[in-house]
């Protein structure tokens, strides 16, 4: 690999590790390179973190063409620094970057990329307890042009910022608001992709749930609005009468490297798992017969996130009793037992940095 590093003159002071919120500090270098067609993804470099400066007609800023990850480093117990599947992240990536007529990148290259910039970065990555490293890397479309076609050109680039606990005052469950107003995602659509637009498309209902008191919004698939898809920008489980249920994979539902984590702990451990649909009916008749045992989102910022209550029109129901359930909380401890380094890793997820 090409890469050429340049180093900042003058580092930014390290943040209070206590004080980290999640995505509004940044480390003092980035990943960078381009892409033309006749050079193929080229200029492999590490660079100060900058500003980028761009023409008013690139594309991305008009037509949304871009696609990005979400991924941690985290820092073991003995201080050593781990990804956590990132291959699968640039498998994804790549899978994104199809639905949006982006140029398929070399998915170790990009890997090594992002061990370069961490073993500049290793003194960013925090070490309270369940603190890490968010890293985003993010391709968009360059070319300065306002017709209405895929860009030619593109910037790949990572940045990486220090994120706090997930869970400051400890493991709580969450309410969530079914929406049956709007949809995220239907099948031929974005919606398994990483892109843009899929956020800001669901802006919209997450004021709206945010504003009623909800934390979060439980999205119903976009033609029937039925069967549940999603919560937030997480996945989600249901624990009905000893079966842990996921949304089958359809098209509209984003592929989640943490789903897939818990399918297989899941299966791992003997449970009975299934990936099938499941209908917000089947979900309220499962409480009203006290076989609702345990609701709970997956993703890589919370890893696990338990729900106690989901209001579907005018119903406000509690799952089980309301608590974190035990499921919620052994997939949460098991995974982020493999993360920092804290329980062996039995599906080799784990990739050291230095
Ligand atoms: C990123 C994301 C997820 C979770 O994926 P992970 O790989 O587990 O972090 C789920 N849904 C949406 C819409 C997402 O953007």
């Amino acid at each position: 690999m090409k890469l050429s590093i340049t180093k900042a003159k003058q580092l930014k002071p390290k943040p209070d590790e206590t004080q980290l919120g999640f995505g509004t500090k940044f480390t003092d270098h980035m990943f960078n390179m381009d892409y033309a067609p006749d050079q193929g993804w080229h200029h492999l470099r590490i660079e100060p973190y900058a500003s980028i400066a761009m023409d008013p007609a690139t594309m991305v800023l008009h037509y949304g063409q871009g696609v990005f990850e979400g991924l941690k480093a985290y820092r073991t117990t003995s201080g050593r620094i781990q990804l956590f599947r990132p291959l699968d992240n640039f498998r994804r990536l790549n899978r994104s970057n199809e639905i949006l007529c982006i140029p398929r990148l070399d998915e170790n290259l990009a890997l090594e990329g992002l061990k370069e910039l961490l073993k500049i970065e290793q003194d960013w990555v925090p070490r309270a307890p369940e603190t890490s490293l968010y890293i985003r890397p993010t391709i968009f479309a360059s070319d300065p042009f306002l017709g209405v076609r895929a860009s030619h050109t593109y910037r790949f680039f990572i940045i990486l910022c220090p994120v706090g606990a997930y869970y400051p005052e400890g493991f709580n469950p969450v309410k969530i608001l079914v929406e049956k107003d709007h949809v995220r995602a239907v099948p031929g659509g974005t919606g398994e992709a990483k892109t843009l637009g899929n956020y800001a498309a669901s802006l919209l209902a997450g004021q709206k749930a945010h504003d009623a008191g909800f934390t979060q919004v439980l999205w119903l698939d976009g033609v029937e609005r039925k069967y549940i898809e999603e919560v937030g920008a997480m996945n989600i489980f249901f624990v009905i009468d000893g079966e842990v249920i996921t949304p089958a994979l359809q098209g509209s539902i984003l592929p989640g490297i943490t789903r897939d984590t818990v399918l297989q702990l899941g299966r791992m451990w003997g449970l009975k798992v299934s990936e099938r649909r499941i209908s917000i009916d089947e979900v309220l008749k499962a409480q009203e017969t006290a076989k609702l045992q345990e609701v709970f989102g997956s993703g890589t910022a919370a890893v696990i996130s338990p729900v106690g209550q989901i209001k579907y029109a005018d119903r406000l129901v509690t799952v089980g009793d309301g608590r974190v359930g035990p499921l919620a909380q052994r997939f949460y401890t098991a995974i982020t037992d493999i993360q920092y380094g804290r329980a062996a890793d039995p599906k080799g997820w784990v990739v050291p940095i230095a």
